[in-house]
C-alpha cells in the first residue's frame, strides 16, 4: 500500500493537528481467505461451539481493527471449540488509504455501516459498499457472536457500542472495557451491521459489539483494539482460556451504562460548546449548559448526561452536534 512503516505523518486541520501514529497493515496474504469471499478466512475448531467474527474496516479508515485482525492471524491463533472468522469488510475502501489524506477514505460511494437491512441488501441500488455487503451476507448470517472494530474521528475516549437491547449490555459488561457502554438505537439514515438480523433481535441467542476504541490513527486505538478482541473472544469461549488471559490486561476503570436519548441538531453554524467539554464529559445537573447555538442555550435535560462523540469542529446546521445519553448503570470493581 506504500505506506511508509517508519515515518509519523502529521495531518493539520482548521484547529488542530492528527497524527496519523498507525501504519494500514499489508492484508494482501488474505485476500484469497478460505469462505468464498475475499478477505475472509473462517477457522473450525472442528468441536461444537459458537461461530465468532472479528470484523475489521467497516469504515476503511479506521485502521486499528485491521491491525488487530493483522496480528491474529500472524500469532496464528485458531479456536478450540466452534468457529473463528477473521476478516476484512470494506476493503475496497481500506485499500486506498493514504497517511497524508486519512479522511478520505472511510468509504468508496456509501456508507458500509448503513446498508444492513433485508430491504436494502434486497434492493436494486448498486454501490462499491453494497455489492461487498451483498457478498458477505451469506457468512453474517451464519454468525453467532460479531465483534466489528471502529475508530473516530475526532480525540474522544473508546466506547462499546452495543445497540439497544438487554442483551447487548449483558454482552458489553462481560467483555469488561471500555468504562463508557453505549446503549443507542443506531442511526436515522440505515441500519449498522451490528443491528442486522438475529443481532439485532430480542428473542435470538446471537451477539454483536461495535466497539469504537480511540482516535482513527492514534497507537491508544490499537491496543485498545487489541484488549478488546481479547476479552470478546474470552467470553464467547473459543479460545483457549490461559491464552486470552495472557493477552488480557486489567480494566483501568468501573463500567457506565450510557442510553442515548437525543441527536442535539445545530440550528445554526454558530454552534459553541462550553469551553472545556469534550466526548464522555459527563455534566452532572439537569440544566448545566451544553453549548450555545447562536446564542441560546442547550442544556442537558437530565442528571448524569454524557456527551457522545460531540463535532467540536465544523459543526453543520441541520447536522448532529452531539448526542447526549444518560447514565443509567455503574458496575463497582
Ligand atoms: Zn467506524
Amino acid at each position: 500500500m506504500g505506506t511508509n512503516t517508519t515515518d509519523t505523518i502529521t495531518i493539520m486541520s482548521m484547529d488542530t493537528s492528527i497524527k496519523v501514529e498507525l501504519t494500514a497493515p499489508d492484508i494482501s496474504a488474505y485476500r484469497a481467505g478460505n469462505t468464498g469471499i475475499d478477505y475472509f478466512t473462517t477457522f473450525d475448531s472442528g468441536k461444537p461451539g459458537p461461530h465468532v467474527l472479528i470484523n475489521a474496516v467497516t469504515h476503511g479508515n479506521e485502521i486499528c481493527g485491521a491491525i488487530a485482525v493483522d496480528r491474529l492471524f500472524k500469532m496464528g491463533l485458531r479456536p478450540t471449540s466452534g468457529k473463528l472468522t477473521l476478516g476484512f469488510a470494506n476493503v475496497d475502501a481500506f485499500l486506498r488509504f493514504d497517511p497524508e489524506e486519512p479522511h478520505k477514505t472511510r468509504f468508496v460511494d456509501e456508507d458500509f455501516n448503513r446498508v444492513w437491512t433485508p430491504e436494502t441488501l434486497d434492493g436494486l441500488r448498486d454501490s462499491v459498499e453494497l455489492r461487498r455487503a451483498r457478498s458477505m451476507r451469506p457468512l453474517i448470517d451464519t454468525v453467532d457472536f460479531l465483534l466489528d472494530i471502529h475508530s473516530m474521528h475526532d480525540p474522544h475516549g473508546p466506547v462499546m457500542i452495543c445497540g439497544p437491547l438487554e442483551k447487548g449490555i449483558r454482552f458489553a459488561r462481560k467483555v469488561g472495557i471500555p468504562e463508557f457502554i453505549v446503549s443507542d438505537k443506531g442511526h436515522a439514515n440505515g441500519t449498522r451491521m451490528r443491528d442486522y438480523g438475529g443481532f439485532g433481535d430480542p428473542a435470538s441467542p446471537k451477539n454483536a459489539l461495535l466497539a469504537e476504541c480511540g482516535q482513527h490513527w492514534e497507537q491508544a486505538a490499537a491496543d485498545e483494539a487489541w484488549q478488546t478482541v481479547w476479552r470478546f473472544l474470552r467470553e464467547t469461549g473459543i479460545v483457549d482460556q490461559t491464552l486470552a488471559e495472557s493477552q488480557i490486561t486489567p480494566a483501568q476503570a468501573a463500567q457506565k451504562v450510557v442510553k442515548v436519548t437525543d441527536a442535539l441538531i445545530a440550528n445554526s453554524l454558530d454552534y459553541r460548546f462550553t469551553p472545556g467539554l469534550h466526548g464522555l464529559s459527563v455534566l452532572p445537573r439537569k440544566g448545566d449548559l451544553i453549548a450555545h447555538d447562536a446564542g441560546v442555550p442547550v442544556v442537558a435535560p437530565y442528571d448524569n448526561c454524557v456527551l457522545i462523540m460531540p463535532t467540536l469542529r465544523h459543526v453543520k446546521p441541520g447536522l448532529t452536534a452531539v448526542r447526549i445519553g444518560q447514565i443509567v448503570g455503574q458496575i463497582v470493581g
